[in-house]
């Protein structure tokens, strides 16, 4: 029993922690930036003010999350994130293909629960920044309600994962909240005042039907005029959760300070719009319906944006402007909302994508006042107008992960944010997080410790195709479609395919690429022809002459026509795709974007793949093979298909793929790293949406490494992500190393991007 008399002294327990780097926010991006830095071996304390991690992605808010892919709706191929964030939305699939929030919230927490060198705290906030000089944040005090402790927690290294910002703005750092005028960076698409210049926050809903009438009596609070809600009629009884992204509030507002004043508004809405759809007699299908879920927490989109040594702004997205110090990259639209959200009545959203992915540089990673102050998150310096892209989720994590990486590096020399963002330093940041599956477009750094540069590289096989099987659908032109050819060696190669036409009629054939060599936008047009087509089944054979300097995606585009269709074949391989100019209005996707005048954006066509298991490849054959899948691509693989597949790939024929690695002297090998195909190009919306498989099919699920002596050194079955990392018991010695992949499925050969070998 515990009995205390009357005091006047009595204080909250206090328990003092330190740390290499303290995170501050659990959201996605504070999750990924904690993993990269604690994984790369510096001991992190992750402080995170909710009951679970995620943030928005979280099941408090249950926003899906979306980065560079965009949904699959626009021209940047193979373009989901790497490093942390793909471990966790390709586990997510693994676990989670229905897309339940709160196994959602499972999957972070056990990523970061079993990372030996995280210390997360829960439940608890960080409410106050002690400085040790007037640029130097000495340490943080931090309140758990839960067990009623203050924390007082010491690093030399911080990062601000928090949203809003809670360690710049307590630390003084400089912020920004609202848009710059035009002028400031000459960004065309700043908004005026009477659009408005913060995006509000939203609140979500989920519904189920019981199977029995359900009453509804809405509270007091819900907003009883529908008809204040300009587009109060696309309400409906099917959509909820990230469907309804548009019951927006708050850009009018301080969306910091007015916090619960908006939560409160959109609480109102939200029961106001239930209360409609049950009671207002349209929606008969809703009689059995009732509300699953309120969200309690808002979704916020927008608040302070730290300056960094560089901001971030509308041309470097537009004209993928590079950057020496590039870490990340992003690829979302330009996506800005009217700041009176859902009572515009202007459209919700007005988004408007690039030509590709762009560059994020590291100056936009770090305070330029705070010496020791990380920017992680939605907060990184950068324009309102660049924040509407590079605040998504994957993005934000990308940029998390490149501030996670240079706190080790930091640790490691004794250096601050800001020593990195240039020379030898910065060359370093960009290796190890390459090393990490990192994704950084553009940039290659030469790898002086991977012994595979020093190593002879032989395969047992290598895919030489000469046919994509006729065992597909027939696909119907109703469509453009195209079929994406890499070309390696300069010719476009000579091609044939399967029509069947319904009558006589014309097929409009042409090649373009991309202006932007590693872009996926055929804008460039490279020759045409008209094919004249007979009733009934034929062969095409198609030989243009086409040169390309250097190596490069061709899009073969096969123009709409119904009486026409094609035959596809059942075999995937890495790298190898068709594409279609479809329209994807979730995504502001009309089939082409025609940019408004003076708004410095670009007019193209959008032409983007289906879904699996839609989006067969077309049933081609090459009189001469195309042989582009070598083993020469593993070292230093790049990761993905960029100019090309970069990948090795197998033949299909081949009853055991071997890739045997050789050097003349033995190698001491304590750590091998295999980069798989886990289909870049797939969103992998992490909540709501239904994925149709749980591992991609590109993926080698089972392969075995032996040493020299031919003696097992490892072993995986059922692999399933990106990245396998092997650390043999003991260092091993040998002068040669044999992977043996299996084939993933019977439509699929195996595949590789990457084999690293180090000491340690
Ligand atoms: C309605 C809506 C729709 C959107 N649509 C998409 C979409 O479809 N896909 C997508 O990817 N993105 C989308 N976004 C944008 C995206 O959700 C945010 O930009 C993103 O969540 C930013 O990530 P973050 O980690 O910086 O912040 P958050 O996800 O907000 O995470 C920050 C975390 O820090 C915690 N925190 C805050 N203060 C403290 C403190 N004092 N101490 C400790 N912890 C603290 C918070 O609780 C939170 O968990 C949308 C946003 C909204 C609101």
């Amino acid at each position: 029993m515990i009995r205390q008399d009357f005091t006047t002294t009595r204080k909250l327990h206090i328990e003092t922690l330190t740390a290499d780097l303290i995170i501050a926010g659990g959201g996605v991006s504070g999750v990924c930036c904690a993993l990269t830095a604690a994984r790369a071996g510096i001991r992190v304390l992750l402080i995170q003010d909710r009951p679970v991690l995620g943030g928005n992605a979280s099941s408090e808010v249950r926003l899906w999350i979306l980065g560079a892919t965009s949904h699959m709706g626009n021209n940047n191929r193979w373009a989901r994130e790497g490093g942390a964030i793909d471990e966790i939305l390709v586990e997510n699939l693994y676990r989670n293909p229905e897309g339940n929030p709160v196994i959602f919230d499972t999957v972070l927490l056990d990523l970061v629960h079993k990372e030996p060198n995280i210390r997360l705290l829960l439940n608890t906030a960080v409410c106050e920044v002690q400085m040790k000089e007037p640029n130097v944040i000495g340490h943080l005090k931090a309140f758990c309600s839960q067990n009623q402790t203050e924390y007082h927690l010491h690093a030399p290294l911080y990062s601000d994962a928090t949203g809003d910002g809670i360690l710049g703005f307590l630390s003084g750092a400089s912020f920004r909240m609202g848009a710059e005028p035009a002028g400031e960076f000459g960004e065309a698409f700043a908004p005026s005042e009477a659009y408005g210049e913060l995006l509000g926050h939203t609140l979500y809903f989920y519904t189920k039907d019981t199977g029995r009438a359900v009453r509804y009596h809405a509270p007091d609070f819900a907003l009883k005029d529908i008809t204040k809600i300009p587009r109060f009629r696309s309400f409906n009884a099917q959509d909820f959760g990230c469907k309804l992204w548009w019951i927006e509030y708050g850009g009018r507002l301080d969306t910091v300070f007015d916090t619960e004043t908006i939560k409160w508004e959109l609480w109102k809405i939200v029961y106001g719009v239930w209360d409609h759809i049950k009671n207002s007699g349209k929606f008969p299908e809703a009689a059995t319906m009732t509300l699953e879920w309120v969200g309690m927490i808002p979704g916020k989109r927008e608040s302070r944006r730290f300056t960094g040594d560089y901001m971030l702004r509308q041309q470097d997205i537009v004209e993928q402007r590079t950057h020496p110090d590039a870490v990340a990259y992003g690829g979302w639209s330009i996506d800005l909302h009217p700041a009176d959200g859902i009572y515009s009545p202007a459209s919700g959203c007005n988004q408007w994508h690039s030509k590709g992915i762009y560059q994020i540089p590291y100056r936009c990673l770090y305070s330029k006042d705070i010496a020791n102050l990380f920017l992680a998150g939605r907060l990184i310096s950068s324009s309102h107008v660049a924040f509407g892209s590079s605040r998504v989720m994957a993005t934000a994590a990308s940029v998390s992960q490149a501030s996670g990486m240079a706190a080790v590096l930091c640790h490691r020399q004794g250096l601050l944010p800001r020593d990195l963002r240039q020379g030898a330093n910065l060359l370093e940041l960009q290796l190890e997080l390459i090393r990490s599956g990192q994704y950084i477009p553009g940039i290659q750094v030469a790898d002086g410790e991977d012994l595979v540069a020093s190593a002879t590289l032989l395969a047992s096989s290598e895919l030489s195709l000469t046919a994509l099987p006729e065992d597909g659908d027939w696909t119907s032109l109703e469509e453009s479609m195209a079929q994406l050819l890499p070309v390696q060696n300069g010719l476009l190669p000579v091609l044939e395919f399967a029509v069947t036409a319904d009558r006589e009629t014309t097929l409009e054939l042409e090649f373009r690429a991309s202006q932007r060599r590693g872009n996926f936008t055929p804008d460039l047009p490279l020759g045409a022809k008209t094919l004249s087509l007979r009733e009934g089944h034929q062969i095409l054979r198609i030989e243009m002459p086409i040169s390309l300097p250097e190596p490069q995606y061709v899009f073969m585009l096969l123009h709409r026509n119904t009486a026409v269709r094609v035959r596809c074949s059942r075999q995937r391989i890495t790298g190898l795709l068709t594409v279609y100019n479809s329209v994807n209005p979730a995504v502001s996707n009309y089939g082409k974007q025609e940019a408004t005048p003076g708004i410095g954006m670009d007019s193209f066509e959008f032409w983007c793949p289906r879904r699996r298991p839609g989006g067969q490849n077309l049933a081609l054959r090459f009189p001469a093979p195309l042989s582009i899948f070598g083993a020469h691509h593993l070292a230093g693989g790049i990761g993905r298909p960029t100019t090309g597949p970069n990948a090795w790939v197998a033949d299909p024929g081949d009853p055991e793929p071997t890739l045997t690695l050789r050097w003349k002297e033995p190698r001491k090998i304590g750590r091998i790293q295999l980069s798989f195909d886990t289909d870049y190009d797939h969103p992998m919306e992490s909540v709501l949406m239904t994925h149709p498989e749980n591992v991609v099919p590109f993926c080698v699920r089972n392969y075995r490494i032996m040493d020299e002596n031919g003696e097992l050194v490892h072993h995986t079955t059922g692999n399933y992500r990106s990245h396998n990392r092997i650390i043999p018991e003991q260092p091993l010695l040998t002068r040669e190393l044999t992977i043996v992949l299996e084939h993933p499925g019977p439509h699929t050969p195996a595949a590789l991007f990457a084999v690293r070998c180090y000491e340690k």
